[in-house]
């Protein structure tokens, strides 16, 4: 065996109906006292509940999806005028992207310790990975990139809080966190113990997911679905800690390229485009598709992600997201450029364009 793993160092809190407590907790640790929160305004009633009592000198609310520069430039001068030493973010991938990007080396206030409390299972408060929207002439351009200063230094989870999650969206979201599982495993540093968080963070999720959202699983008592709640935030996070590691394979590059091109939503691009970068890669990566399989229980990795996607409902094209079928002959470039060169089935403009037609109808996979 060669390789070198880099393990990312944060405190992680799984605190079930506890929030409060535990971000309090955390702050002490940290000995803030002039706290930024961010939240969107759909998230403004969790956050006020898990910040009472807190030092609490700036309250902000203007989040986007994929983080324009100039909403970013807008919170960093707030964060920098209010003389915050910590913000805590409370909300779904967005919410945590703006913490990073006032964290970031370069802003005005670089380092700031961010205390994370996800309310989406996007991930985002595993990974030391930022992403910025800049404006362009085909929409935008979303950058991303490694900088260790973004990644939160505590990450309190609490499942009572996804309890307000839409169904679709804890669908979208959990299909979020199964692409980090499947991405990790051909990521440009994808290793044997990245591989390891994966397979456990899929088996965990594919378990879970269903017994959410599934009508067959029947009225679920509050307890129940706590606890399915908190398994998916499990698998969601061992996911996320497999991807931060192994880096953005095929599947995340595209899906960032359509993303800031379109601006499609983040969550539900990711949930369409898995099964097909997923039948993309497994001719050519065995062992990872064995691993793939047996988390999902199924006879190959490409079934048991169909079957699941099916159970859930999960949504299957981009153009039910506003993404233009013109828009494929756009992409096939900046996605070409993007696709790591360790990806298991070497790409092409044939074989691309043909993979985003068929994510972008909704075409059926076998
Ligand atoms: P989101 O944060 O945009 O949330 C989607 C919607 O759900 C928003 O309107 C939000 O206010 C609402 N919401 C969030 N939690 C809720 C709850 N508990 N109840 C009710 N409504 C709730 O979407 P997302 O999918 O969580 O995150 C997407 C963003 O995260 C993208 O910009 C993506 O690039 C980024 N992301 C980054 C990383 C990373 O490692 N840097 C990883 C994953 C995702």
């Amino acid at each position: 065996m060669r390789f070198t793993h880099e393990s990312l160092c944060q405190r992680v809190v799984f605190a079930s109906e506890a929030a409060a407590g535990a971000v309090a907790a955390e702050i002490r640790h940290l000995g803030a006292q002039r706290l930024m929160v961010v939240a969107a305004p759909a998230e403004s009633d969790l956050a006020a509940s898990v910040t009472v009592g807190l030092p609490v000198v700036r309250w902000h609310d203007e989040v986007v999806m994929h983080v324009p520069v100039e909403v970013a430039q807008r919170a960093r001068d707030v964060a920098a005028s209010a003389r915050v030493d910590a913000v805590v973010c409370v909300g779904g991938g967005s919410t945590t992207g703006l913490a990073k990007a006032l964290a970031m080396s370069g802003s005005p206030v670089a380092g700031l310790p961010i205390v994370a409390v996800p309310t989406t299972y996007a991930g985002s408060e595993a990974t030391n990975v930022w992403g910025l929207t800049e404006p362009g002439p085909d929409g935008g351009t979303k950058r991303t990139g490694v900088d260790g200063k973004v990644l939160p230094c505590s990450i309190v989870y609490d499942a009572s809080l996804m309890l307000t999650l839409p169904p679709e969206l804890t669908v979208a979201s959990g299909f979020n966190a199964l692409a980090h599982g499947v991405d990790a495993m051909w990521g440009p540093r994808a290793d044997p113990i990245n591989r390891l968080h994966a397979t456990e963070g899929v088996r965990v999720l594919a378990a879970a997911l269903p017994r959410i959202v599934e009508p067959s699983s029947g009225p679920l008592g509050r307890k129940q679905v706590l606890y399915w709640h908190e398994q998916t935030l499990y698998g969601a996070y061992l996911a996320a800690v497999a991807f931060a590691s192994a880096g953005s394979g095929m599947h995340h590059k595209i899906c960032h390229v359509l993303g800031g091109m379109f601006n499609l939503p983040h969550a539900q691009t990711h949930a369409v485009v898995l099964p097909h970068v997923l039948a993309f890669n497994a001719p050519n990566a065995p062992e990872a598709t064995d691993r793939l399989a047996r988390a999902f229980g199924s006879s190959t990795a490409l079934v048991g992600l169909r079957d699941l996607r099916t159970r859930v409902e999960a949504p299957t094209a981009l153009r039910d997201y506003g993404m233009p079928e013109d828009g494929i002959a756009t992409a096939v470039a900046p996605v070409l450029a993007a696709i790591p060169a360790n990806n298991p089935t070497t790409v092409n403009e044939n074989n691309i364009t043909a993979l985003l037609h068929a994510a972008w109808a909704g075409e059926e996979l076998r």
